[in-house]
């Protein structure tokens, strides 16, 4: 790799060679970008090219790279952490059983101990499971933190460039001008060219997300994830605010083709409906996120020969919470560690039976095939506080825990000014 020609973005250099600490108030990173006329010879060749750095191919390229083995991570945007397509939320099982966020920055993540859940008349159920919560993160820089770490133990980023296309050749792939791999990961997200590329499953069914960033808000009840059903506004899905890091972010999904016209004009009509909650009428929004979250589960097939989906490209996200962090990051380890097996001679290609391992979420589907058929405002009205309707509730948000004794009794109606 000629490091000379490198560019190098230093959001804040390390100091030390020892990672940052939880405790740690300071965010540090390092991203070296390689920008396209740099790639000399040497780099063109690698055990394992991950198309995508976010949370699939970053959590992927880390295992690989740990492993001795040469891993290039292609990233079509300049900056990892840039025009992010999600809200970012974290949930309690990440940081209790993925040990590559046993470091990440306090001053990155928000700790939101329980969820507000609004039926479509705005009478409110507060949930909470004992000892769960979410983490709100400030996730441009959860990325980049992610994307320092990756390069630190050996990986190599090349931003700015994108995978077009790939032609099997004996012992792996051809990439074009990004040379040769041994294996290909897709991480490429719910529009994945890899899978379209090797003839792999593509995501069918889709939700649409956005979601305006506000600064400076100060909110009454800021320890809770306020989530609000409405069939007109968000049919499939719901609205949300999340007290975030430094901002606050209000969005809502929908089972609706992107429309940006007419997602601004639900966008309004769900800031007029939450107003009473929170005001940001007369407010600019200092970021706006957006994009496509696959909901109908694992596609088929998932892999071929030497290359593998994981993430969103392999469509693995939970049809009902339509959150995928959680199996990007889990399942992107995993296939680290499958390949790495692979590349060292120790177990047959991963594409044979590694993705017998992912998430075939049939209960998930279930409830989403129910949702999409019978949501109706009248029942989330009539039913939002009984006994059956919290439990469904805690089940989804809380993953069964505490499910018997978590959601609180009392339904109460949103005061102006709250
Ligand atoms: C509005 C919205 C809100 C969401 N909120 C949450 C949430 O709060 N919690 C949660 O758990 N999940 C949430 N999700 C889902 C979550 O964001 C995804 O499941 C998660 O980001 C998947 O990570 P990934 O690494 O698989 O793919 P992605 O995050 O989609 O990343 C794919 C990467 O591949 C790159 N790429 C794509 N094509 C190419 C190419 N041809 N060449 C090179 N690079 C390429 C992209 O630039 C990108 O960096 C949300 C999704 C949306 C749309």
């Amino acid at each position: 790799m000629d490091f000379a020609a490198r560019t190098k973005i230093t959001i804040c250099p390390y100091e030390s060679r020892e990672p940052p600490s939880v405790t740690s108030l300071h965010f540090t990173a390092e991203l070296n970008v390689l920008t396209p006329a740099t790639d000399s010879a040497n780099s063109s060749s690698t055990d394992c090219a991950i198309v995508g750095a976010s949370f699939a191919g970053l959590a992927c390229a880390t295992v690989l790279a740990r492993r001795g083995l040469r891993v290039r991570i292609v990233e079509r945007k300049d900056d990892p952490g840039e025009k992010l397509h999600t809200t970012g939320i974290i949930v309690k099982e990440v940081v209790d059983h993925i040990a590559l966020f046993d470091a990440l920055p306090v001053d990155l993540v928000r700790s939101i101990p329980g969820v507000r859940l609004y039926a479509p008349n705005m009478r409110y159920v507060d949930l909470d499971a004992p000892g769960y919560y979410f983490l709100a993160t400030d996730t441009p820089n959860v990325i980049r933190w992610l994307a320092g770490r990756v390069q630190q133990v050996g990986a190599q980023l090349s931003c700015g460039r994108s995978f077009n296309g790939a032609t099997k050749v004996r012992g792996g792939y051809h990439l074009g001008d990004l040379g040769e791999t041994r294996y290909l990961i897709g991480a490429d997200g719910p529009n994945s060219q890899v899978a379209r590329s090797l003839n792999l499953g593509q995501n069918a069914k889709f939700l649409f997300g956005v979601e305006y960033e506000f600064a400076g808000l100060s909110l009454a009840v800021d320890d809770r994830l306020h989530c609000f059903l409405d069939r007109k506004l968000a049919p499939g899905y719901l609205g949300w605010m999340v007290p975030g890091v430094g901002v606050t972010q209000i969005g809502l999904a929908r089972r609706m083709r992107h429309d940006p016209d007419a997602i601004k004009r639900v966008m309004e009509r769900f800031l007029d409906k939450i107003a009473p909650v929170v005001d940001v009428r007369d407010r600019e929004a200092t970021s706006i996120r957006a994009g496509m979250i696959p909901c109908g589960g694992v596609v088929r097939p998932v892999a071929t020969q030497r290359a593998l989906l994981v993430g969103d490209a392999a469509g693995m996200v939970s049809p009902v919470t339509a959150g995928g962090i959680h199996t990007a990051l889990k399942h992107g380890l995993a296939a680290g560690h499958a390949v790495a097996e692979f590349l060292e001679g120790k177990c047959e290609d991963p594409a044979q039976w590694f993705s017998a391992s992912y998430p075939k979420f049939r209960t998930k589907r279930l409830l989403r095939l129910l949702f999409d058929t019978f949501q109706s405002d009248l029942f989330f009205n009539v039913m939002l506080a009984s006994r059956p309707m919290r439990m469904a509730a805690s089940y989804v948000y809380f993953h069964r825990q505490g499910v018997m004794k978590s959601a609180r009794r009392e339904v109460t109606s949103v005061q102006p000014g709250l």
